[in-house]
């Protein structure tokens, strides 16, 4: 579509784009939101803890390597502000931006050494439908980006789930039961493989599509990495 870059940028200089958490006016380097609201969010540093939080949620209820999520979600933050754009507003690519964000600061830690393929948490197609996309592909892209680990999606969503919010920690659990199924499991045996999620919030949506994972493939690895966690 490149005869459309003249009025990408007539738009631009009509309507500079601003930072989606700060309003600032975003200089031609920046996307969605400024540096300084990027660099300001809140880091959880999980990823350098044994048994975090994450981790926590998680023991007991399927077999995994290890678990972070990125950065602190709470309501009303900058970070739900991004992630609320990225879900609702139509502005999948904010899940690039953060995936990129997460991609580039775990990976000088090692992260993601050893890790064989990223697969992004699936959405029911009718859901998927309606939003006209699923934010887990973006955010995934993005991490493939910083990391240059390819994305697979192996693990489908069979059936909708009501929204969580309204449930119970253990209606959420049997309400994520038998959501998940896997397509091709030969392409997880044997591989380390990194389960990415928008937000965890109890966790049990994870827990579900981990048990469905490690079921079907019970010689893959698996890791778990979110952008946003609650706490
Ligand atoms: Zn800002």
């Amino acid at each position: 579509m490149k005869h459309l870059h003249w009025f990408a940028d007539l738009l631009n200089f009509i309507f500079p784009p601003r930072c989606h958490v700060c309003n600032a006016s975003l200089a031609s380097h920046e996307k969605f939101a400024c540096s300084h609201c990027l660099s300001t969010l809140p880091r959880t540093g999980y990823h350098r803890r044994r048994l975090n939080p994450m981790e926590e949620r998680f023991a007991g209820h399927f077999p995994f390597v290890k678990a972070t999520a990125f950065l602190f979600y709470s309501k009303g933050s900058p970070l739900s502000q991004l992630i609320q754009d990225l879900k609702y507003r139509n502005f999948p690519d904010i899940g690039i931006l953060l995936g990129e964000l997460a991609g580039k600061e775990l990976f000088s830690t090692g992260f993601f050494s050893g890790i064989d393929l990223i697969v992004p948490m699936p959405m029911h197609f009718l859901k998927e439908a309606r939003r006209g996309y699923n934010q887990t592909h973006f955010i995934a892209e993005g991490i493939s980006r910083a990391t240059g680990l390819p994305v697979s999606y192996p693990l489908i969503a069979t059936k909708g789930h009501k929204t969580q919010t309204s449930l119970s920690q253990e209606e959420r659990l049997s309400n994520t039961k038998g959501i998940f199924s896997i397509k091709d499991s030969s392409q997880l045996d044997g591989k380390d493989i990194l389960l990415v999620d928008d937000v965890c919030t109890t966790g049990a949506t994870i827990s579900s599509a981990g048990s469905v994972i490690t079921g079907a493939a019970p010689t893959c690895r698996l890791h778990i990495l979110t952008i946003g966690v609650t706490f």
